[in-house]
């Protein structure tokens, strides 16, 4: 019987859990939301040390320490636009743990017999657990090698792969039937092995674009083998936060998947079609038209109305302070400037609200991309800063483009396009951008903090 106290501390750390949710929902109170989180985690790990007798005290200690050294370095020394590949190893260990976990209680309903008052319902979860746990962790960790480009970040796909990925699954489900009927430890390890070859192969063929889908995918998969987790340990605060992680993680892949105009089964299966596995090719050696910092300075300050799209390279180049106080120096000329917000811009969710929040943007100034598309063109001038794939009209127009059916920043209606980028390479998604070579278009090469210094000298200078 679990103490009333610890269930009411686990309920303490469930409804931080929740507030945690709650505060992560806009970048104002994201902070505090994380915060009350990390609470929350903290109270529900401290009370399993006094809910009852701990066998293996000293190797948890010595785990807990060198789990807490690694994860705060990490944390610490992690680039903000390394965070995807940051949540994905994360995600991928949690979903280890919980099917490493599920295997030990296999082990313990083996010794124990199937006579001896284990439920069956118990075996199910505890199966689903080894199962979607092994998924996770192998999958994230091929999502970490994608993001990090430790491997190709194109989709990868061999003859056989559509009916490996389905048999792996068929005997996935039989020996989970087994594992509930016939309990035996070294099922559970096959059917672990099996689970990581699915999740490999479940992720081996989307495309680096779509990526972030599907480690938010995962992250739904960890939450719910690990509520599924909490169910067989019995323990009310891994199956609250875990169907938290859930929910949370099937709402987040449902919205992105929504903001990059596809499918979950899409982002997934896509590539086995053939669709969207090529993009358009590399730069090309046509002309383009581009000026010097002095030119774009007049563009911009005798504009009316500018907006500047931020993008992954704003975030590589840490130029958001520069690009602040240009847009504040174009506002004090009377010029009306708005940041165009896309959905994926950068290497995650958010990315852009959290960079320009920290370089103290006013959020009033951060228009989402179904609020401002209207206003392009309206627009005299703008600024694309280290942003690529999200303005990009192959987007509507090519249909074999990795990002065909995104949602894209209709900047191509605008008077004048400025694009600051370091060379003709192309966006993440790997595909030639033909804005780059519109008549409207100027480029401004070079590296986004170093020019974006030069143009802000430039407009004062005026
Ligand atoms: P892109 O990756 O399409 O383009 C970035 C641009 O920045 C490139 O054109 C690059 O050109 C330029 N750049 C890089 N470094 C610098 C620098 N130091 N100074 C100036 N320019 C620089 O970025 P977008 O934000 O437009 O698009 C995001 C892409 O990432 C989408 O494809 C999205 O699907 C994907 N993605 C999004 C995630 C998310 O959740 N937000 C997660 C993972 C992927 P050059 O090299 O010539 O300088």
């Amino acid at each position: 019987m679990i103490p009333v106290w610890v269930q009411l501390a686990y309920l303490v750390a469930a409804v931080c859990f929740v507030l945690a949710l709650k505060g992560l929902s806009s970048p104002r109170t994201a902070r505090r939301g994380n915060q009350i989180g990390a609470v929350g985690a903290l109270v529900a790990c401290v009370v399993v040390f006094f809910e009852g007798e701990l066998d293996h005290l000293v190797p948890i200690l010595v785990a807990i320490a060198v789990g807490s050294l690694v994860g705060v370095l990490g944390a610490q020394r992690v680039q903000m636009t390394q965070m995807p590949q940051l949540v994905a190893l994360f995600n991928g260990v949690g979903g280890g743990a919980a099917a490493l976990v599920a295997l030990l209680e296999l082990d313990e309903f083996v010794d124990a017999g199937t006579g001896a008052g284990v439920e069956e319902f118990a075996l199910v979860a505890t199966a689903f657990t080894v199962v979607v746990g092994s998924v996770s962790f192998s999958g994230s960790l091929v999502t970490f090698a994608k993001l990090q480009e430790l491997m190709t970040t194109r989709p990868v796909i061999f003859a056989g792969l559509p009916v490996a990925f389905g048999g792996g699954l068929v005997a996935a489900l039989v020996l989970a039937v087994v594992v509930v009927l016939q309990p035996a430890l070294w099922v559970g390890v096959v059917l672990a092995l099996l689970g990581l070859v699915v999740g490999t192969l479940l992720v081996l063929p989307v495309g680096g674009a779509d990526v972030p889908i599907v480690i938010s995918l995962l992250n739904a998969f960890t939450g719910l083998a690990v509520a599924a987790g909490g169910y067989v340990l019995d323990n009310t605060v891994l199956l609250v936060g875990g169907t938290l992680v859930g929910a949370a993680g099937t709402f987040l892949t449902l919205l992105m998947a929504r903001a990059m105009g596809r499918s979950v089964a899409h982002t997934l299966f896509g590539a086995l079609k053939g669709g969207s596995t090529q993009g358009a090719g590399m730069a090309s050696d046509r002309p383009v038209k581009s000026a010097g910092p002095a030119d774009v300075a007049i563009l911009l300050a005798y504009a009316q109305r500018v907006i500047i799209v931020p993008g992954y390279g704003l975030a590589v180049a840490q130029a958001q302070h520069t690009l602040r106080e240009l847009v504040d120096v174009l506002g004090e000329r009377g010029i009306d400037v708005d940041y165009a917000i896309h959905p994926v811009a950068g290497r995650m969710p958010g990315h852009m609200n959290v960079l320009l929040a920290e370089a103290q943007v006013p959020y009033e100034q951060l228009k989402e991309m179904n609020d401002i598309n209207g206003e392009f063109k309206h627009t005299d001038v703008v600024l694309v800063v280290g942003a690529n794939d999200v303005v990009n009209p192959g987007a509507r127009t090519i249909p074999s483009a990795p990002i065909y059916g995104m949602p894209i920043l209709d900047v191509d209606q605008a008077e004048q396009v400025v694009f600051m980028k370091r060379s003709m390479r192309p966006g993440f998604a790997g595909i030639e951008n033909e804005l780059l070579f519109d008549p409207r278009t100027t480029l401004l090469f070079g590296d986004a903090k170093d020019t974006m210094g030069k143009l802000l000298n430039a407009v004062k200078a005026l």
